[in-house]
This record gives structure tokens, C-alpha cells and sequence, in this order.
């Protein structure tokens, strides 16, 4: 069995119950979700997300909350060092953040580590450090924090599985630390994705294979290296239908829930036919 889907909205009037309507419509049987807008903090109560009508028709088509995924807001930036007072708003945003995912009944939170905006790694990874564990230090739920493997644009951190590992380090309950490998981002960020084996084997030497909880599908629209983060649809990009297939059906990812991000084509999303395209390749 593999676990794909792509990310979904969520928007009144349904909301959560939107959002599994929303994957069905697909034929997927994983989801991503915002808890609102990625590109701002407001949030609604969860009282209207309609959560336990969502989960009864989860159950009716066997779909599975440990396949429904959360990503935090991209305005989180734990590494900004230029304004700790941004940092800080992430940190507890991302308090918030984890306690909705916990309400949902879902178990991982996607996270981009952050940008250390010109003021070094090292210095950017202990803010990330820093405030990951005050998060968690406070936080007694079983969710877990995907940490998402970046391109490297700009000055992001996460553009390899060593700087992930250097956050993890520091980190105290390593154990609620997961990661969300993204193919166009690592691609972007110089792994040869076309040979993924080789990239599964440095990531397990690295970080640990069992730590990988999600992986984002998508093609390039660069090529290997080009640090730009830009999606291309599956099979239209630098990577290719064949790359993308193996690593959905790949025999030690089977667990693992897969999410595409394509762009929309026309206005239209193109998910349901990239699932099946995928799906049905071997
Ligand atoms: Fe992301
Ligand atoms: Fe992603
Ligand atoms: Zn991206």
C-alpha cells in the first residue's frame, strides 16, 4: 500500500470536512493541510473545522489520521536573529501550531527550519535550537515536528541532511523531531535524486532512515543545484516521472505519506491525475 495525496485547502464552509472531500476527490489517501492561509498567522477556532463529520468519512473510505499531515505557516522563522522578537512570535505560534495538530488528531507538523538572513549558519541553527526546545520543553502531546529539507535559497538552512542533523543535536526531545524530504528542494539543493538509493543511504547515515515521516513529491522546474525552489508538475521538471515514481514506490518508504505540491494548471488542480499517473507506474 502506498500513502499518496497532495496538499488540500481548508476553507469554510466545510473546513476539515472540506479538506477530506477535497482528497477523496482525488482518489488520495493522504492529505496536507494549513490550519489557515500558509502565508499569515490568523487563525479561526477549530470549533467550525466540522473534525469529527471529517473523521466518519474517513473512516467510511479507510483513510488513516496517521496520513494526514499538518504544515506550519512559511512566516515562522525561528532563525531570525535579526529580529528576535520574529523569532519569538514563531516560537509561540508554533506552541499554538502544535496544539492544533494534537486537536486534529494528526501526528506531524511540517516545519521549514528558517533563514538565518545573512548571520551565519551556526548562529541561525542555535536560534532554531533555542526555540525548537522551548516549544517541545512545554509541550506534552505525542506530535511530532517534521522538519522539511530546504533548497537553500537564499540563506534557509536545511539545504542538507547535515544541517538538519546539527539542529537535531541540540535539540532535547529529539525524539519529537521528525523530517519531510522534499524532492524538488533536495534536487535544488544538488542531490542526485535520479539516484535515489544513494541519497536514501546518505540520509540514514546522517539522520536515521526511521526519522523520515514525509515525503513532498514534486518535480523542478531547475536544474540539480540551482538553489530557486520552484515546482514543476510531476513528469514536466528536471527530475522526471521515472525519478518521482521510484521514490513513491520505493520498498523502504512504504509507511512513509507521500504529498504533492504541484502547481495548479489553468486554475485547476492537477492532483488526481498526478496520483493516478503515479500510482499506476512501477
Ligand atoms: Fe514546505
Ligand atoms: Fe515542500
Ligand atoms: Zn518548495
Amino acid at each position: 500500500m502506498i500513502y499518496l495525496g497532495s496538499h488540500v485547502s481548508l476553507k469554510a464552509p466545510d473546513y476539515f470536512l472540506g479538506s477530506i472531500k477535497e482528497t477523496l476527490s482525488y482518489g488520495a489517501n493522504a492529505c496536507m493541510i494549513y490550519t489557515g492561509a500558509p502565508s499569515n498567522t490568523r487563525r479561526i477556532s477549530m470549533d467550525s473545522f466540522k473534525i469529527e463529520e471529517a473523521k466518519q468519512l474517513m473512516v467510511q473510505h479507510a483513510i488513516s489520521m496517521d496520513h494526514v499531515i499538518v504544515h506550519a505557516p512559511y512566516l515562522i522563522n525561528l532563525a531570525n536573529v535579526v529580529k528576535p522578537q520574529t523569532a519569538q512570535f514563531g516560537v509561540e505560534f508554533l506552541k499554538s501550531e502544535l496544539e492544533r495538530t494534537a486537536l486534529l488528531g494528526a501526528s506531524y507538523l511540517v516545519l521549514h527550519p528558517g533563514s538565518h538572513l545573512k548571520q551565519g549558519l551556526e548562529t541561525g541553527i542555535s536560534s532554531i535550537v533555542k526555540g525548537l526546545n522551548e516549544v517541545l520543553d512545554s509541550d506534552a502531546s505525542s506530535v511530532c515536528i517534521a522538519l522539511e529539507t530546504m533548497a537553500g535559497k537564499g540563506s534557509e538552512i536545511g539545504r542538507s541532511f547535515e544541517e538538519l542533523a546539527m539542529i537535531i543535536d541540540g535539540v532535547h526531545k529529539q525524539d519529537r523531531i521528525k523530517i519531510c524530504l522534499d524532492t524538488c528542494h533536495i534536487h535544488d539543493a544538488g542531490y542526485d535524486v535520479s539516484n535515489f538509493d544513494r541519497v536514501l543511504d546518505e540520509f540514514d547515515r546522517t539522520l536515521g532512515l526511521e526519522r523520515l515521516k514525509v515525503v513532498h513529491v514534486n518535480d523542478s522546474k531547475n536544474p540539480k543545484g540551482s538553489h530557486k525552489d520552484r515546482h514543476a508538475n510531476i513528469g514536466q521538471g528536471y527530475i522526471g516521472l521515472e525519478s518521482l515514481a521510484r521514490i513513491v514506490h520505493h520498498p523502504k518508504l512504504l509507511d512513509v505519506t507521500k504529498i504533492l505540491e504541484t502547481p495548479y494548471i489553468d486554475g485547476v488542480a492537477p492532483y488526481k491525475r498526478e496520483i493516478e499517473l503515479l500510482r499506476n507506474i512501477k
